[in-house]
Order: structure tokens, then sequence, then C-alpha cells
């Protein structure tokens, strides 16, 4: 029925491609286009006799957005899923506009280069009138609103877990739980254990970014930061036990607060172990996470991209990681008239992933909605010009997919709440 181009061919992306191979009825034909093409022959090699899909592949630099448009126009899909790095989310965008392909990704735009002076400004800019100073932010895909709208074409980002899934069930519990939500609070619980002393679940530069930037979260429109892991709460998680969890920034909070201004406080947690922190502070501490190339013995490299290599594969982990995740959203508000509070979550294995797909749930997590995502817009059900995220959709098919795809959720009534 449809054609898709996945780009990139790292951990998620090797589930998306698993899963759309399962889905052979929706996706006849794949192509997986990575800058290093001999992962994408290995996954081709790995499914291929499994599935009915036709794969195929192809090398390219997705910063390249000749190049790219090139090779839309010349194999022609229904739509290009965005599986590689957000530093690769404009330069997609503008070659999905030009060769007029509809748009899907799991992670907003953020640059490779933060010292990047032209970037600089706009993001010092945005610190001070929004009051959040992660690198990453929607401004810059949603400025692509028009264009998609002219073109008549669809972007959908963020179609992950987090961001993604835990959108999708803020417009669940707003169809069909409340008349009004009050407060969100997402909860990101890996109980997992890969049983080395540090290692990162997605790609280390993306996930090292993210966690050691301030903290913040949006109360009545306004965004309140916070110095990095200083808010810590202690909560019981179905399936995995009690975890420390800590406040982080998190890029659903911005379009939440964005299209569901009634919610008065939003808030994302993220459990971490002692371990991590301790390794990841110390990293800090040396300068491995700066992104500021220095010269090393004559020869130019950027520390935490040196600190990347050092690191496991994140795609490497899943024979060796054992435990569960729970992610999920905690909703308080009212329902004709009186108070409810519900918990909506999934609980994800990770070996159960691995005998799967041969991933980690982390991975899995990602992936599977990702597919979900691209399946919506290839058959039309989540398909309007413009730029969107996945709350502003019907919910319905897309948490009937979850269902079906590998990640059954459960609702749960007057859950715990976070304090
Ligand atoms: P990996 O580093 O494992 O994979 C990235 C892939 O993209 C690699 O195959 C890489 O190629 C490829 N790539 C990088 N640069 C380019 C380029 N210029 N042109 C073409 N291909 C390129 O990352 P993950 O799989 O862990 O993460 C993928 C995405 O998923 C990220 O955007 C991440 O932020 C997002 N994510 C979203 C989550 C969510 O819940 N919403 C959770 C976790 C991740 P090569 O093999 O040559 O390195």
């Amino acid at each position: 029925m449809a054609k898709l181009l996945i780009i990139g061919c790292g951990g998620v992306a090797q589930v998306a491609i698993s899963k759309c191979c399962q889905n052979s009825d929706v996706f006849e034909e794949i192509m997986i286009a990575s800058r290093t093409v001999s992962k994408c022959e290995a996954m081709k090699e790995k499914l291929e006799g499994t599935t009915k899909t036709i794969i195929k592949t192809a090398q390219i630099d997705a910063d390249d957005v000749e190049a790219l448009t090139k090779l839309i126009k010349d194999y022609a899909p229904d739509a290009v899923l965005n599986v590689a790095l957000p530093y690769q989310d404009l330069t997609i965008m503008d070659a999905c506009l030009a060769a007029g392909v509809d748009y899907i990704d799991t992670a907003n735009y953020e640059p490779e280069d933060t010292d990047d002076p032209q970037w600089r400004e706009i993001y010092e800019k945005r610190c001070k009138e929004l009051g959040f100073s992660a690198y990453f932010d929607y401004s810059w895909q949603w400025a692509y609103e028009d264009r998609f709208k002219d073109a008549g074409l669809t972007a959908l980002l963020g179609t992950g877990f987090d961001p993604g899934v835990t959108s999708v069930f803020a417009a669940y519990a707003k169809k069909h739980y409340f008349d009004e939500i009050h407060t969100i609070d997402i909860l990101d619980c890996n109980g997992g254990d890969h049983g080395y002393p540090f290692a990162t679940n997605f790609n280390p530069e993306i996930n090292l970014r993210e966690v050691a930037a301030p903290g913040s979260y949006m109360e009545n429109g306004k965004w309140i930061e916070i110095p990095a892991m200083s808010i810590k709460r202690e909560y019981d998680f179905d399936g995995v036990g009690k975890k420390d969890m800590y406040l982080l920034h998190h890029e659903e909070i911005e379009a939440l607060g964005r299209n569901m201004p009634e919610v008065k406080r939003i808030r994302f947690f993220m459990t971490f172990g002692q371990s991590y922190l301790t390794h990841m502070n110390c990293l800090e501490n040396v300068g491995m996470l700066s992104t500021t190339p220095i010269n090393f013995n004559g020869q130019e490299i950027v520390p935490i991209q040196f600190l990347k290599a050092l690191l496991p594969d994140p795609a490497s982990l899943g024979p060796r990681t054992v435990g569960k995740t729970n992610i999920g959203c905690i909703f308080t508000g009212i329902k004709d008239g009186k108070e409810r509070s519900i918990y909506i979550y999934n609980v994800c294995d990770h070996q159960e992933c691995y005998k799967e797909v041969g991933s980690q749930a982390i991975s899995y997590t990602t992936g599977v909605p990702a597919m979900i995502g691209a399946m919506m817009v290839v058959t039309g059900q989540w398909k309007n010009p413009g730029v969107f995220t996945t709350d502003e959709f019907d919910p319905d098919p897309y948490m009937e997919a979850l269902n079906k795809w590998g990640l059954p959720w459960q609702v749960v009534e007057n859950p715990v709440l976070v304090d």
C-alpha cells in the first residue's frame, strides 16, 4: 500500500524498520538510507525472507539537501521517516518540501554546533523571552508551518515515546476522561540494567545534552527553570518498584503548553541510578560533555563526540539489558464537576523486546511509535497540511495501534500523585 523512506539506521531506526516489516499490509516497500550504508544492508539481510515488505537501501548524507531531494524524488516514497539525529531535522524537512513528500520524526531540532554564532543569537533571544535554556525547542520546526500548509504536506513531529506517545496519552485523557485537565506529570522510568557502570540507552550525545541541561517545567503558561537534577522525587512504578526520579526539561512540555493552554502545570520526570549521575557529573566537570571543538595533537576533536566513540553503542545493549521500563502520564482535573485523577502508562520488558526485534526497550519504545506515526500519516488517518505534534490528532487509532504493535497501555484511576 505505501512506500516509506527511512533515514538513519541506528538503535531506534532498527526497531522502526523491523516493525514496518511486520506491518507489510501498510508498508509494502521501504528504503533504508543512512550515512553508513553497510548498517542498512545488514538490516536488509537480517529481515529479508521474514517479511513481505520489499527492502531497498541507499547511502545518504542527510545534511546534504540537494542529494537528499534527489534520492526522495528518485525513490518517490509516500513519506519520509527521520530516525537519524535531531541535527538533520531541518535539512530533511527542506528536502521533503522540495520533493513534495510528507515528513515524520521523533525528536525536535537542535544544532550540532551550539557555538554557531547565527544560531546562538536566536537561541539567546529565545532563552530570555521564553525562560528555558535547553538547546532544543520547537520554534525551528514550527516555523515550517506555512510552507507545509501551502504545499499540502503533513509534518508529524516527535512520534517516539516521549515525546510522542505521552502527548497521545494527553489527547486521549482530554477526549475521554476530563472536561478540564489541570496538571500533567510525565514519568519516564527505566528499571533496566545493562551491567555497564555507564552507558546511555540512546544516542549518547543527544542523551547527555538533554540530561545535563537545567530542568524546567511550565506553570500557568510560564517556564520555570531550575538547576539540573535539583528536584528529586521517589515513585513506586508498576512492574519496576521504587525509583528516584528527577525533573528535566523535555520537549513535549513545550508542545502541550501551547496546544493545551488550560493545563495549569506540566512537568517531566526521569529516573536515574546513582552510578549514571556520578559518571555524568564527573564527565561534565572535566569538560567531556562540551560541544566546542578542541585541538588535540594537531587534530580537532569535539569532546562529547569523542566520548560517544568510547561508550557502548546503544544498539549493542539489547542482549545484556534486563528489567522493565514504565513510561506514562498522571493527569488531574475535573470531569462532570468532580475532581478526577488518572495514570496512563505502558510497561515494557527489555528482554521481551530483545527476543522480538533484537533491541532493548528504549529503542523499542521509540521505534514502535515511529512506525505507528508513519502508519497514521501514510494511511491518511493523521493527514492535515501543516506541522503537527502527536497531541493534535484523534488519539484513538494511535492508541489502538499501540496495543496491537507491542506497547499495550493501561489506565489507572486515583493513582499516587507526585508532590
Ligand atoms: P543512533 O546514534 O543510534 O542512530 C542515528 C543514525 O542516524 C545512525 O544510523 C547514523 O549513521 C544516522 N545519521 C547520523 N547523521 C546522519 C546524516 N547526516 N545522514 C544520514 N544519516 C545520519 O541514534 P538513536 O537511534 O539512538 O536515535 C535516533 C533518534 O531518535 C534521535 O533523533 C533521538 O533523539 C531520537 N529518540 C527519540 C526518543 C523519543 O522517545 N521521542 C527516545 C530516544 C531517541 P551512522 O551509522 O553513520 O552513525
